[in-house]
């Protein structure tokens, strides 16, 4: 049967597939397969391709008990691979308990999360979190499938981020903190620097780049020990009709429908922005507040990780390529052009003129760097920022914003260091994308250790895992 993921960029068949019921039932699986390729997938809402196997898939969506424990003033959750973090946060809150980290959505499996280090703003990735993992792999002296926990030292760390790399995670073992509430409102601003002072009382915020308007937008957010507001059940119908689905709804049509970029600049400028409502100060619990209904519409991604240090200019060229994408400008400023001549890349860049028309708010969080190995904060003293560029193209028509994130990748990670998302778009190749990890040796030699066959690896994986190239150094 053949299997698909979100953005329906990835399509594959596997020669087998199982969704086992229980442990037992999974090393008998692996037994059964000895040899032979094996991967296990969430629930498929990565676009890169991580999630691709052709060997025997495993669907551990049956997997999914939850146990938590208190520590100290904090708690401990053990969670089924399987379970996604929306029926987490759920069972989770009825103990009073949260997340440390979310992204914006929460279908997710807690495996498939922190297997790409899944992020949202203002904390550290989710798998910085994970403390112990329980993984079934090979013996290789018997070659006997078992069952063992990461629970320290670098197989930890790499398990915390691991591509699917190191053999099927049963269960996660995750720190946990108290539910509270956040309180959130929307500012609009020019200046970067405005927005970047705004962290200090704000740290949760996140903020958005809006494309043809060219002024930031955002959204200022803090824990808060108050109550819930009284109009936060109004609060959250205003994002859903007015976010989730109107601000969609109408991109989508512009986009796909009426396919006029006069008409996207004009949204951009005049419509959306008349329909947020600043300053509107209010509180509600965090697990509602953080996240949003992105997963409605389908869409594709690519997201770049800038060191702090150069978001603005990274933020800057981002605005450039993208007007020149758009056939408004042929090239970019005189600096930025000279740098993309020395990178050789000028042909690419004419080759991008007027062949995409951006046409979604660039969504940048900050995240804490990650005590992990290949995570994509992970590795450096200070935050990392995440600049989001998201397409809502069907799927036949994405030919500009593949030539697009092509572009950004590579020119980006060679100006700016910036890593692609590995559950993104992620289109750089093997040897220049390993080289950004500066860890990554040591993740190639956890894998290595842990799966010397290689069969947990796919194409994808295994070219990672045999790229030799110098390791990348956190500018
Ligand atoms: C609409 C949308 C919004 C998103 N928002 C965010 C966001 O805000 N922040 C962010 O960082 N990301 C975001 N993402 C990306 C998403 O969080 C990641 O791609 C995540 O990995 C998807 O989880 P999944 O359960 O679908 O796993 P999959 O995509 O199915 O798998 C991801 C990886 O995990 C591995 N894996 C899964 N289960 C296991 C297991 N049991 N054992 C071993 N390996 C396993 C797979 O082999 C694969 O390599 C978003 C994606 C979508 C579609």
């Amino acid at each position: 049967m053949q299997h698909k993921n979100f953005g329906r960029n990835q399509i594959f068949q596997p020669s087998a597939a199982y969704t086992p019921a229980d442990e037992r039932e999974v090393l008998q699986i692996l037994d059964r397969h000895r040899g032979q390729r094996i991967r296990a997938i969430g629930r498929l809402h990565s676009w890169s391709e991580a999630v691709l196997g052709d060997g025997v898939l495993l669907d551990l969506r049956r997997l999914n008990d939850i146990r938590l424990q208190p520590d100290g003033d904090q708690f401990v959750a053990t969670v089924g691979a399987g379970c996604q973090i929306k029926r987490l946060l759920k069972e989770l809150d009825r103990d009073g308990a949260t997340l440390h980290s979310l992204g914006l959505i929460t279908e997710q499996t807690i495996a498939g999360a922190i297997s790409t280090g899944t992020h949202g703003s203002g904390r550290h990735s989710m798998s910085h979190y994970v403390v112990g993992v329980r993984l079934a792999r090979y013996d290789a002296s018997t070659g006997r499938a078992f069952i063992e926990e990461l629970n320290a030292g670098e197989q930890l760390q790499a398990a915390r981020c691991s591509l699917g790399s190191l053999g099927i995670i049963l269960s996660v073992k995750l720190r946990c903190r108290a539910q509270y509430n956040v309180q959130e409102h929307f500012t609009e601003s020019r200046r970067l620097s405005d927005v970047l002072d705004a962290e200090t009382p704000f740290p949760l915020q996140q903020f958005y780049l809006i494309p043809w308007h060219w002024s930031y937008f955002s959204q200022h957010r803090r824990e808060d020990d108050r109550p819930r507001s009284r109009l936060a059940k109004l609060y959250r119908l205003y994002w859903l009709g007015v976010m989730d689905y109107g601000m969609h709804f109408l991109l989508l049509s512009l986009k796909r429908v009426l396919r006029s970029r006069r008409l996207i600049r004009l949204a951009f400028r005049r419509i959306i922005p008349a329909f947020l409502i600043r300053n509107w100060k209010v509180t509600d619990r965090s697990s509602s507040m953080l996240v949003m209904k992105h997963e409605a519409f389908r869409h594709i991604e690519i997201e770049l990780f800038l060191p702090r240090d150069q978001l603005e200019a990274a933020l800057g060229f981002a605005q450039e390529v993208i007007k020149v994408a758009g056939g408004r400008v042929s090239t970019l400023s005189v600096y930025n052009q000279r740098r993309i001549e020395e990178l050789g890349m000028q042909d690419d860049l004419a080759g991008l003129h007027d062949h995409y028309f951006h046409h979604y708010p660039i969504c940048v969080r900050r995240v804490l760097p990650d005590d992990t190995l290949i995570s994509m904060a992970s590795g450096a003293e200070d935050d990392w920022y995440a600049l989001s560029f998201i397409s809502y193209a069907g799927p036949a028509r994405r030919a500009g914003f593949s030539l697009f994130a092509n572009f950004m990748a590579r020119s980006m990670s060679r100006l700016f260091h910036a890593r692609p998302h590995w559950g993104k778009v992620c289109p750089l190749e093997a040897k220049e994308l390993t080289s950004l990890y500066p860890k990554f040796d040591a993740f190639r030699t956890v894998c290595n250790t842990l799966d010397p066959q290689g069969v947990f690896q796919n194409d994808w994986t295994a070219a990672l895992l045999e790229a030799e190239g110098p390791a990348g150094e956190i500018p």
